[in-house]
């Protein structure tokens, strides 16, 4: 039974409102269909990066096989899906994402994690309860302390928030090392979702070269994706992303992969769209258990690419029976797992991307807009 005085709803209600990294934003059914039909093209050499003992993986078959049907099937782009793995917190990092990576290796997954680079702030989410219309029954239905615990709640109010990057360096490293692409989530995902849609040039550039830079320090290399905190963007990131020469960014909710363009420009980095809902958008509306959600977002999946962004404070933790209950399904049903660079790089090699625009909406069961393919 739930405790409805007075002292508890407060309670409730003040906790829900720090938080804002699972209140992401809803997603109609999002659907790709497009490449449905496409194939020819071999995956980026890159992903065969992995232990020798580990399981065969789903992502890029190194055993060749002997029937062209197995052939035509490893190369095609029907039936992909592209796991984005969001960290928005220090817990998540620390405690969530090593039992993705478990998660990922028992069943031969390779996935893109994208990582903020700087400080986590979390407590500073407290004011959306006041800003953002919807936002504390999200929060409700996915069950705030128990994603996020009470001291990341604290962080940047109590408590100052820790590099999240900095301090799970070698974690960050180890997921390299498994095969996994690492990218950027920003610096401060409080700070990029609630202010990067108003920043300027220089603003926007400065915080994504101090992003870059702890990226090269922790990684030894330049990042080459990125990844926006709450789907929020602006044309001054996509211009720096343009000038650095990233792979991809993957920064909206949609149908496909696309050039964009915003403010009137058409930028050269291609922009791979989350085209599922994510859990917490439909904890409660369109399942409740974890074995109905699961099948859920099977029966929302696509024959083309899918792309399932999912974040270390649910899945990772709690929520963790979902996701091995959809991989399972969907390997079962013939699907296969890319990272979301060696995606880009085969629908690249197809031929030109069509151009769409950016721009800003709601999708079901998230508070705030977010960016989106038109
Ligand atoms: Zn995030």
């Amino acid at each position: 039974m739930r405790d409805d005085s007075p002292s508890s709803v407060y309670l409730r209600c003040r906790c829900v409102a720090l938080l804002d990294v699972l209140l992401v934003r809803p997603g109609t059914r999002l659907r790709v269909g497009l490449l449905a039909a496409a194939r020819g093209t071999r995956p980026k050499a890159g992903s065969s990066n992995l232990n020798a003992n580990r399981p065969p993986l789903h992502v890029v078959n190194t055993q060749a096989p002997k029937l062209k049907s197995e052939i035509r099937n490893r190369d095609s782009l029907n039936r992909v899906i592209g796991l984005k793995v969001d960290v928005d917190t220090c817990e998540g990092m620390k405690r969530g994402v090593p039992k993705l990576a478990a998660l990922f290796r028992k069943h031969g997954v390779l996935a893109s994690f994208f990582v903020p680079m700087g400080k986590d702030h979390t407590g500073w989410t407290v004011k959306r309860v006041f800003t953002k219309r919807g936002f504390l029954s999200k929060a409700s239905r996915v069950g705030v302390l128990s994603t996020y615990g009470v001291k990341t709640l604290m962080y940047g109010l109590l408590f100052p928030g820790p590099n999240i990057a900095l301090k799970n360096a070698e974690l960050l490293r180890t997921l390299a090392e498994e095969g996994h692409e690492t990218g950027i989530h920003g610096l401060d995902h409080v700070y990029w979702h609630d202010h990067i849609k108003g920043l300027n040039r220089e603003e926007t550039w400065k915080i994504l070269a101090e992003a870059a830079s702890v990226y090269k320090e922790v990684m030894g290399r330049d990042p080459r994706s990125f990844a926006a905190p709450g789907w929020m963007i602006n044309e001054h990131a996509l211009a720096w992303f343009e000038d650095k020469g990233f792979a991809y960014t993957s920064d909206v909710r949609g149908t496909s992969i696309f050039m964009p363009r915003l403010g009137g420009v058409t930028f050269e980095v291609p922009q791979i769209s989350t085209t599922l809902p994510t859990l917490d958008e439909a904890v409660g509306l369109k399942g409740s258990d974890q074995e109905s959600l699961a099948q859920f977002f099977v029966d929302s999946l696509t024959d083309g690419i899918n792309i399932l962004t999912v974040h270390a404070e649910l899945e990772g933790k709690n929520w963790i029976g979902f996701l091995e209950s959809f991989i399972l399904k969907t390997l079962a049903q013939g699907f296969r797992y890319e990272r979301l660079t060696d995606i880009t790089t085969r629908v690249q090699a197809l031929g030109n991307l069509p151009v769409h625009d950016i721009g800003f909406g709601f999708v079901e069961g998230r508070a705030g807009e977010v960016a989106v393919q038109k």
